[in-house]
């Protein structure tokens, strides 16, 4: 699986780095964010590194698409699939994106507002 020794996520993916992990699965791994912006706020991100969304090739489709069962899945566990959850990705510097390995924010347990500031 490709991945970018210099990048945080991929150290996470591989136990480099610990992580409060709550999904595996071949294709992705989900764990708590440690700035929680939300009662939950887990990013959920491909084992394999891509960058930024901009990087996504049509190749990745079904990897991508396994991102949102993990959210789907962890929306459930967590209880808050019938409230409401937002799942989105950043992409780049006016998004806000921090962290150079593509990650689905998925947040809920609170009332969100839209648009996102
Ligand atoms: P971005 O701003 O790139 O969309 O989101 C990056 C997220 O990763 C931020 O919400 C930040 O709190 C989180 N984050 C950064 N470093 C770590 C870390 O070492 N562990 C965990 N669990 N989350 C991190
Ligand atoms: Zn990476």
């Amino acid at each position: 699986m490709t991945s970018n020794s210099d990048c945080l996520f991929c150290k996470i993916v591989a136990g480099d780095i610990p992580a409060d992990v709550v999904y595996e699965s071949d294709t992705a791994v989900a764990f708590r964010d440690i700035n929680p912006q939300a009662p939950t706020h887990v990013l959920v991100i491909p084992r394999k590194h891509i960058a930024t969304l901009n990087d996504i090739e049509e190749s990745d489709e079904a990897l991508v698409g396994s991102l949102y069962s993990a959210a789907r899945e962890i929306a459930a566990a967590e209880g808050i699939a019938e409230a409401g959850y937002r799942a989105v990705m950043n992409c780049n510097a006016a998004a806000g994106q921090t962290v150079f390995h593509i990650h689905l924010h998925v947040l809920g347990g609170r009332s969100l507002k839209w648009p996102p500031g």
